[in-house]
């Protein structure tokens, strides 16, 4: 019998490799992973400043006891270069595996924009624990003369959080967006303004409206010039502008991919027998048939649950509910369930602002409530407007 082999050590490998085990003690498990395998939660990576946590910390299970958890032999610093679905093989950079079931758990990677200017190699990225252990270092290079000044490309959860969290370290932070606003795709306008004031209030400048042109260097700091015109000297440029799962192996495989890998309502891909989850997955609604990526931890756990299940001999749908995005900005903690993309034209928000919290409520052109947004959030407003979803304006 082949091991069921997971690529990819990410929190959907690892939450899949785990549930699996729940329910099956003894089947013959491989993870294998580009990376060391080390488990951290990703999430943690936009919070981890102000509580001056390093890389070394978020790091709560190195590989090896990970490997000796699940009952799992992890293959590390190996790269899939190829999945052969007709000889059940995947091709590594360190030899070739054979399966008896697959699991695609590889991620998404961030979007590179090109830039004019010597320094455009010099943006940095966080979407890894050790990217976050390197944006660390630049920083701390920096600090001595003082706190550090970061610019950050792109307002969208990623880049908002950072700022925020950038901002409430002590370090100086510049947003930058091509929209009027944070969190323009997300939230509702209110809500984009409340943030807005918020990190303004934490001491963030603000430069919407534009995109950034050039960056070089300039004695031992970089340039940003933006295409306004403007420019501004900063110590580190930190890309949020967004992931795209790379789909050249499972291109290079025949798998059906649109921006994701599809997968069916039970998160099997094209090829039988060969599952997708996480950032790397474009998961199909059974109601209407649409497909969506879906970058988020709720529905990569409510994933790797019904697929584990489905792994073990009981087939399962992974029910994807409608589960609010929390966006952890301190300074104006948000919980933000937008509304379906064919809604989201033919519809409006309405504000409402009780003193205490603004509650955003989007009703599409039947008048049905089909998204919401709440600042600051909390447990029992988000379960009543998750509650009242789908009922008709009152
Ligand atoms: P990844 O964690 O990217 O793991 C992919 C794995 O695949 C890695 O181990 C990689 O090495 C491996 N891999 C890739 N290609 C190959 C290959 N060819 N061969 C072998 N191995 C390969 N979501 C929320 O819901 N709430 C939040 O608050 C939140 N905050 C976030 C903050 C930050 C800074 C970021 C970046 C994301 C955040 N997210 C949040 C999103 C969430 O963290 C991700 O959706 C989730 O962690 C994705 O997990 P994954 O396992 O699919 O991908």
């Amino acid at each position: 019998m082949q091991p069921l082999i997971i690529i990819g050590a990410g929190l959907a490998g690892y939450t899949v490799a785990r549930e699996f085990r729940k329910l099956d003690k003894t089947a013959a498990m491989v993870i294998i992973t580009a990376d060391d395998g080390d488990f951290y939660s990703k999430p943690m990576l936009s919070n981890a400043f102000a509580q001056s946590k390093s890389a070394q910390q978020l790091v709560t299970q190195s590989a090896a006891k990970m490997a000796e958890q699940l009952g799992a032999s992890i293959v590390t610093g190996t790269r899939v270069t190829r999945i052969d679905t007709a000889e059940n093989t995947v091709v590594t950079t360190t030899g070739t595996y054979h399966y008896g079931r697959l699991v695609l758990a590889m991620g998404a990677q961030p979007i590179r924009l090109a830039f004019d200017g010597d320094a455009a190699d010099a943006v940095l990225a966080v979407n890894h624990v050790s990217d976050y252990a390197a944006f660390r270092a630049r920083i701390a290079q920096v600090e001595p003369r003082g706190p550090a000044r970061v610019a950050i490309l792109g307002a969208g959860l990623i880049g908002c959080e950072f700022a925020d969290d950038l901002a409430g370290a002590g370090h100086a932070v510049t947003l930058i967006d091509p929209n009027a606003a944070p969190l323009s795709a997300l939230a509702a306008p209110t809500l984009s303004r409340g943030l807005e004031a918020a990190l303004k209030a934490r001491g963030v400048s603000m430069r919407f409206g534009t995109t950034a042109a050039r960056i070089d260097r300039r004695d031992d700091a970089l340039q940003v010039t933006l295409a306004s015109g403007a420019s501004f000297d900063t110590d580190v440029v930190l890309s949020a502008v967004g992931l795209r799962p790379d789909l050249d192996v499972a291109n290079g495989s025949g798998l059906t991919t649109r921006r994701g890998i599809v997968v069916d309502a039970t998160g099997q891909t094209s090829a039988p027998g060969v599952y997708a989850l996480g950032d790397c997955a474009e998961y199909t609604f059974d109601a209407d048939g649409t497909t969506r990526t879906l970058p988020y931890i709720a529905p990569l756990m409510t994933a790797a649950r019904a697929i584990a299940r489905t792994l073990a001999g009981q087939p399962t749908a992974i029910d994807l509910k409608a589960a609010p995005v929390i966006v952890k900005t301190p300074s104006y903690p948000l919980a933000l369930l937008p509304p379906p993309p064919h809604a989201a034209a033919n519809g409006n928000w309405h504000a409402a602002d009780d003193g205490a919290r603004t509650v955003c409520r989007f009703y599409d052109e039947q008048d049905v409530l089909v998204g919401f947004g709440v600042a600051p959030h909390e447990a029992n407003v988000r379960t009543e407007l998750l509650s009242a979803l789908g009922t008709k304006r009152g």
